[in-house]
């Protein structure tokens, strides 16, 4: 049976860190039983874009000193900090400038960690199927040990993410977006996110759920503090239990449920042991979902035809919008062009990624429903205007 610990810590204070972090593992077995003295640990952080702390959108940075610490003192030889970020800016990957505006850079030097930019460190190619070869970044092959430290977040298009969808920053620079073409739509995406997770060696996943973001994350959602960590050898295990506290039934979490049935983890909450704070103790009150997670209330004999009409889709805010066109850069399938300043998007041949919403600067991208109706539609399934609360 799997096992997630859950431990209350409402501050991003070192002293508490490391000790909520502790007892966190002590609870699955203790650090040493995921390490040897002597091994090189990579820390896979959440590195989205470049947000400082306080925006909730990256792993944060006092959490992750805090862990390197710990490696270290357990004896480790070399501890590494990486990621790659999303999308691009003037052709060039924005992971250099995340690490310095997230504070992770800093925070990770400061503790003796070596920062390690996936876009520079090279790749290695896997195998996952006959015509399918994935390149993940050298370090994520290499290290003796990968730990996941996601950051709590909902996601308008995969609804969740944590520590699975974390892994999907392996991929260096630009080859993202590739994948985003090659399995457009959430279903389809689930499955490279579960094989991207079935090849990168996590370990040990432990989730920053201090401050987590609410609304639709997981670049432009409001933080919101929740003083929860939670650790586990099963990332999926972790996950579920984590988007269960946030008021999802992770079985609807499409990457969740493909993860459980290929046996790289679970998802279902009867088969996995919780360990310290009990589910319904730390349950979140008020935690709002993104716009389309009531699609996972409609009953199953409405037609996929019908869910397309009811989503929300990317919408620039002309209030909010400065014209810099990150988002026609980074639209995999190249379907938005700048209309005067503003950037309009042809949703025929839009393919619902969302990665002009999760890495608009402004926040300007933001997700509408098609019309007013639509929109009482699916307030009243979710009970709260289409954007759901608990
Ligand atoms: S929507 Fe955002 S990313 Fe796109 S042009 Fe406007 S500000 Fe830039
Ligand atoms: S418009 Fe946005 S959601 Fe649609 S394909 Fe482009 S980046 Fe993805």
């Amino acid at each position: 049976m799997s096992q997630v610990s859950v431990v209350k810590c409402n501050k991003y204070d070192k002293i508490m860190l490391k000790s909520s972090i502790t007892k966190a593992l002590d609870m699955i077995g203790g650090i040493s039983s995921f390490m040897n003295k002597g091994n090189n640990v990579l820390l896979k952080v959440n590195l989205l874009s470049p947000k400082p702390p306080e925006a909730a959108v990256t792993t944060h940075p006092k959490f992750v000193e805090a862990v390197v610490e710990l490696f270290k003192e357990a004896g480790a030889a070399k501890v590494m900090v990486g990621d790659s970020s999303g999308g691009a800016i003037a052709g060039k990957a924005v992971t250099a400038k995340a690490f310095k505006v997230s504070g992770i850079q800093d925070a990770a030097e400061r503790a003796g960690a070596e920062v390690v930019n996936f876009d520079k460190t090279g790749v290695v190619g896997i195998k996952v199927t006959n015509d399918e070869i994935i390149y993940l970044a050298k370090p994520v092959v290499e290290a003796d040990v990968v730990v996941s430290l996601p950051k709590l977040k909902t996601h308008s298009a995969t609804l969740f993410t944590g520590a699975v969808k974390n892994m999907f920053g392996c991929i260096p620079g630009l080859k993202k977006a590739e994948y985003h073409r090659k399995y457009p739509n959430p279903n389809k995406f689930a499955h490279i996110l579960t094989q991207i997770y079935s090849i990168s060696r996590v370990q040990l996943s432990i989730m920053d759920g201090i401050t987590a973001m609410e609304g639709n994350g997981p670049g432009s959602g409001p933080p919101k503090d929740l003083g929860l960590i939670l650790a586990s050898a099963d990332g999926v295990a972790l996950d579920s239990v984590a988007s269960k506290i946030i008021g999802y039934d992770p079985i609807k979490i499409p990457y969740l449920t493909e993860c459980d049935r290929r046996g790289l983890g679970v998802a279902q909450l009867d088969k996995i042991q919780i360990k310290g704070w009990a589910l319904e103790t730390v349950k979140a009150r008020d935690f709002r979902l993104p716009s389309n997670a009531f699609l996972t209330r409609v009953p199953d004999f409405i037609g996929t035809g019908l869910l397309n009409i009811l989503k929300a889709v990317p919408a620039a805010n002309p209030e909010k919008c400065n014209g810099c066109q990150v988002c026609v850069e980074n639209c995999p399938p190249q379907v938005i062009k700048m209309k005067g300043k503003i950037p309009d998007i042809n949703y025929d041949e839009c393919i619902e990624c969302l990665c002009c919403h999760e890495l608009c600067p402004q926040n300007a991208m933001e997700l509408k429903f098609r019309n007013p109706f639509i929109r009482i539609i699916a307030g009243l399934l979710s009970g709260a205007g289409g954007t759901i609360r608990h």
